[in-house]
């Protein structure tokens, strides 16, 4: 089966004119898919009905199928899909007050990184994901965020895996997001454990994209323990290729630090944090651990964290928490993995 998602407009013009459809035809389907949004072919209503019967048949939108959905009590949506080989991931989409629509999306089936504290890291890496396989999960928030009147408006590349260690499909897919459903780069952030070779190449792909580095930590004996790719590549050549990037691009990076109390949250972390960030152009976005199951401490007390970042701002380094989301559904940072849990066991929680 031919996957419609997969195909470029040249692709699909070469396509229909072995089916001898003219190529007019090709833009009228794209529209239909990445402006209007549709999700069958029988909702594009100025196409011929033969030409969309032989859609119908021989061709596929996408192959992502949903197991299952929580929804949290903040809006929250989470999504398990099934993939044509059977692979499992996860997606989440988010909304806010001030109507964004962000969407959370995986890059590989599993992680090789093994971060302690992460769920994915803790399941062991299954497979990378297509450019389209990425691209869909995005997709399918769209069309259904356009049907309800609504739009998607910010995508990350957060959820589970390493976009980085699957550095071409990724760069793929962001380009994708802009191209063909006009998210804006500045609205597109792309998340990195650290793989600095990956991060000096993405300094000269001349994309707006939002870079985030997971930092979690400011000496590396600490950061090694947390962070197994450490190991390859330590603080120092991190940050050598972060203060490259914003050299090269004079973009800002957000530094993300998951706060575990008693690991990461200590005044000697704080100062260790503000040294090396110093005079750099970046930001600092606290996260307060999410529970897993394979890492048993706890997030930072809120305490902690504003004494922290009143350290790091004696530095001249700005910090901010971010605020949890989907928290009821095991739908934050670092949480996502592939797990069937039957539709019974799925929490019957209200929308706020
Ligand atoms: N692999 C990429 C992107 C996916 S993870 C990366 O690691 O950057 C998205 C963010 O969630 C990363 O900053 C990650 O370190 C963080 N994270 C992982 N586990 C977490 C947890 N249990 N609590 C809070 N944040 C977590
Ligand atoms: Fe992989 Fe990111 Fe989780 Fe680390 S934090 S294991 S890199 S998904």
């Amino acid at each position: 089966m031919i996957n419609i998602y997969d195909l470029t407009q040249e692709q699909l013009v070469d396509l229909f004119k072995q089916w001898g459809e003219p190529s007019f035809r090709a833009k009228q389907l794209r529209e239909w898919l990445y402006d209007k949004r549709v999700s069958s072919f029988d909702a594009m209503k100025n196409l011929p009905k033969e030409l969309r019967a032989r859609l119908e048949t021989e061709t596929t939108l996408g192959t992502l199928k949903l197991v299952t959905e929580q929804s949290s009590r903040d809006g929250t949506l989470k999504r398990l899909y099934k993939l044509p080989d059977g692979q499992l991931i996860e997606s989440v989409m988010m909304p806010y007050e001030d109507d964004r629509r962000t969407a959370c999306i995986s890059t590989q089936a599993g992680c090789a990184m093994g971060c302690v504290f992460c769920a994915t890291g803790q399941m062991g890496f299954s497979r990378h994901l297509t450019p389209t396989e990425i691209f869909e999960q995005a997709m399918r928030f769209a069309g259904e965020l356009e049907a309800e009147g609504d739009r998607l408006s910010n995508v990350v590349l957060m959820g589970m895996g390493e976009p980085f260690h699957n550095y071409d499909a990724s760069v793929s897919a962001i380009r994708r997001l802009m191209n063909d459903l006009g998210i804006g780069a500045r609205h597109i952030t792309v998340s990195t454990v650290g793989l600095v070779p990956q991060i000096r190449r993405f300094a000269d792909e001349g994309l707006q994209v939002k870079l985030a580095i997971s930092l979690h930590a400011a000496t590396d004996a600490e950061r090694g323990s947390l962070l197994p790719v450490n190991k390859r590549w330590p603080l120092e050549e991190l940050i050598a290729a972060c203060r490259d990037y914003i050299d090269k691009t004079g973009r800002r990076i957000t530094f993300e630090w998951a706060a575990i109390q008693g690991e990461n949250d200590t005044s000697e972390q704080a100062h260790a944090l503000g040294k090396l960030l110093k005079g750099m152009l970046c930001h600092v976005n606290i996260i307060p651990l999410n529970p897993t199951g394979g890492y048993h401490h706890g997030p930072a007390a809120g305490e902690r964290i504003d004494q922290f970042i009143d350290t790091l701002a004696t530095y001249g380094v700005t910090a901010t928490v971010r605020v949890r989301r989907g928290i009821d559904i095991d739908a934050g940072c670092g949480q996502l993995k592939a797990s069937v849990i039957s539709p019974n066991e799925i929490p019957e929680v209200p929308n706020a």
